[in-house]
């Protein structure tokens, strides 16, 4: 897993959590009084198998997700989670979900 959420930019809005193809966006938890959405480095697999760019850092519009650099992994470690977490090319239903936001916001601004 090499990406995360910047808890001091994330503004709650979830599409991220709809966007990711494998469901690896947790929702939000609330600590004390902070609210805080987290990305599971069991199931990131960088959009690797599904995109050929980290969704959820393309559709953020806060700039709230970032590299994670003490976190990175190559292209075959991640091809393999997500053949594990896929079985080699089933989309999940969060990845329908999401395909559903992405018609309703149409494509990120570049
Ligand atoms: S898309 Fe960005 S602002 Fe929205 S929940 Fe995800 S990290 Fe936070
Ligand atoms: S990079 Fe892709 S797999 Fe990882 S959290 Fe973002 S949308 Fe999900």
């Amino acid at each position: 897993m090499a990406m995360t959420i910047l808890a001091s930019r994330c503004a709650d809005c979830n599409l991220c959590i709809d966007l990711c193809p494998t469901a690896a966006i947790l929702p939000p938890r609330r600590e004390g009084k902070q609210r805080s959405t987290a990305i599971d480095p069991e199931r990131c697999t960088e959009c690797v198998g599904h995109f050929a760019w980290p969704r959820c850092v393309s559709f953020c519009r806060v700039g709230g997700i970032v590299t994670d650099l003490a976190s990175v992994e190559n292209r075959t470690a991640l091809l393999t989670r997500w053949q594990a977490l896929t079985g080699g090319g089933t989309y999940c239903q969060e990845f329908a979900q999401g395909m559903d936001a992405v018609e309703e916001l149409g494509e990120p601004v570049a």
